[in-house]
């Protein structure tokens, strides 16, 4: 397969979409970004790197940082985790307050904000020093210890959590938060406000593709317990376009806010693409569309 080509035939073909969708207005902090970024990474199993555009360039994780709590939870407490978190689709926007109410307390699952609260109550329970321990987890998984976080988006999203912070004094009541809820929203904020490139993004995800082993050999999950991850990411990793990603692009993956998307083949690539332009449900027009593309041309999807 000629990636090369691929990614740039991509590249060419998302310039006429370039000016579609809105970067986000939700984290001031985000709002400074230039829209107009755009960059793709794609790793494969054999260890080949792939680039184009802006990819070497760090940007707001955000919300795919669930993908990478989950995976460290899931590690502390296999299955016992579902116990806090379900594993359904929600339907429902990602900072969605409604479900709690009728479901107890147990969010639908991970990717949505509330579930997310929830497994970072988790790890603030489990890691010593929660914020720097996850901090070197996710250094570790990417093989690189240049990954930080950006303090300025992370006192943003504090100065802004009002949302935040209703889902997770909502949670509290149910007792399904365990810790200073002001203490987990923090972990919360700064797991949000970690900065990488879409190169790093990709070989932070690699262990999903890898039957569970990061790009260096080490072991973070069973094949089992990513196959159950990358199970949840295809069902619930867009909130409610999911089904949409699902029937565009046929891969599991994960988005977030500051307008990032990693998504993988498993056993054969991982690729991120970023491009703040947001759709009205929070997900990067040109990324989403870019990887339409990369599996309509590669015929490469799960599916
Ligand atoms: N930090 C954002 C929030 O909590 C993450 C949301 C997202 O990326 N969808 O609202």
């Amino acid at each position: 397969m000629n990636y090369k080509v691929i990614l740039q035939e991509i590249y060419n073909e998302s310039e006429k979409l370039a000016t579609l969708g809105k970067i986000t207005s939700s984290i001031p902090e985000l709002g400074k970004v230039d829209p107009d970024k755009f960059g793709i990474h794609l790793t494969t199993i054999a260890g080949e790197d792939f680039g184009i555009g802006d990819s070497e360039e760090k940007f707001s994780i955000q919300s795919i940082s669930k993908a990478l709590t989950v995976a460290l939870a899931f590690s502390f407490l296999d299955e016992k985790i579902w116990e806090r978190v379900g594993v359904e689709p929600s339907g429902s926007a990602f900072n969605s307050l409604v479900q709690l109410e009728y479901e107890k307390g147990i969010p639908r699952n991970p990717f949505i904000n509330a579930g997310a609260i929830v497994i970072a109550d988790i790890l603030v329970t489990h890691l010593k020093n929660p914020k720097q321990d996850f901090l070197n987890f996710i250094r570790m998984i990417c093989g690189s210890p240049k990954i930080d976080f950006n303090l300025k988006v992370a006192q943003s999203e504090k100065d802004t959590r009002f949302r935040n912070a209703a889902l997770a004094n909502f949670l509290k009541s149910f007792g399904n938060i365990h810790n200073d809820v002001d203490e987990v929203l923090d972990f919360y904020f700064h797991q949000c406000a970690i900065e990488m490139t879409c190169k790093e993004l990709a070989h932070s995800f690699f262990f999903f593709a890898n039957e569970g082993k990061t790009k260096a050999g080490v072991p973070i999950l069973t094949k089992s317990q990513v196959k159950r991850l990358n199970a949840l990411m295809q069902s619930c990793g867009f909130y409610d376009e999911s089904g949409e990603f699902t029937y565009k692009v046929g891969l599991p993956g994960k988005s977030g806010i500051g307008g990032g998307i990693a998504a993988l083949y498993p056993k054969n690539f991982v690729v991120a693409t970023w491009s703040p332009r947001l759709n009205q449900k929070g997900n990067s027009e040109l990324g989403m569309n870019a990887l339409e593309l990369l599996t309509t041309k590669t015929e490469m999807s799960i599916f």
